[in-house]
């Protein structure tokens, strides 16, 4: 008897899935708004053609339902063979024909969907290994998805705005990039101030030598993901202000690396 429900019962996972099914939409949506022609124009991402987005979100589906697998059957079943091999794949993709990428898309996503619905409760705490290498809980797929989904709706480059991605998912995002630059060592010479209507927060507090990046959360998230000068149009609302640790005006920096 295959279930018509997902048998997960934390309800912070089941909560995730439905942001992640809601992204899987809304990427769908953006795809569907292009014509076949339209797949070959530049995405946001550098070198990136629309049609190479589209393949690596079908792929990355395909990858993420290994972990789920892995998790279901105690099978080691990693990403990727090998990171050449992730790239590669990419790289074939992009040169499909444009309904084959479509349905790359489509099936990739029902596919994960259906691993995510089956997999029984007991089994959302297995520990799967990611193509970075980390050691995470299977539960951690449904944010790895999530971020995918909604970060390359934008990048695809046609309307998509990080205003579009609900606050929860760019906060959670902006911890991801906070974190990473930290990691590194990339975060000393920066203060993020969020303020928007979501209520404002600072990810580390003005001091001597620091640049201080304000804005609404979208805007700020845009930035920080590398994508503040890529694209059309600016966010909603306010913009970005920069300013030196002496309060003076400054440029919109390049942030750093992320991922
Ligand atoms: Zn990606």
């Amino acid at each position: 008897m295959v279930a018509r429900h997902d048998l997960v019962e934390d309800p912070v996972v089941a909560a995730g899935l439905l942001t992640a099914r809601r992204g899987t939409a809304f990427f769908a949506r953006k795809l569907g708004e292009l014509s076949y022609a339209d797949l070959d124009d530049q995405s946001l991402l550098p070198g990136w053609t629309r049609r190479h987005v589209i393949a690596h979100v079908g792929y990355n589906a395909r990858a993420i339902a290994r972990l789920v697998e892995w998790a279901a059957t105690g099978v080691e079943n990693p990403m990727y063979a090998s990171p050449g091999a992730r790239n590669q794949e990419i790289d074939f993709g992009a040169t499909l024909p444009a309904i084959a990428l479509q349905n790359l898309f489509d099936h990739s996503a029902i596919h994960l969907s259906v691993e995510w619905r089956d997999l029984p409760a007991e089994r959302w705490g297995e520990l799967v290994r990611t193509a970075q290498g980390r050691t995470v809980p299977v539960s951690e797929t449904v944010w790895m998805r999530t971020r995918e989904v909604w970060l390359h709706a934008v990048d695809l480059n046609n309307g998509a705005r990080f205003a579009d991605i609900p606050a929860e998912v760019l906060r959670r995002i902006l911890g991801d990039i906070w974190g990473a630059w930290e990691s590194r060592g990339d975060a000393a010479a920066l203060a993020l101030r969020v303020h928007d209507g979501e209520g404002g927060f600072t990810l580390a507090e003005p001091r001597p030598g620091v640049t201080v990046i304000a804005g609404p959360l979208a805007a700020v998230v845009r930035w920080a993901s590398g994508r503040w000068t890529s694209g059309k149009g600016e966010e909603p609302g306010a913009p970005l202000t920069v300013t030196l640790d002496d309060g003076s005006p400054a440029g919109v920096p390049t942030p750093p690396r992320w991922i």
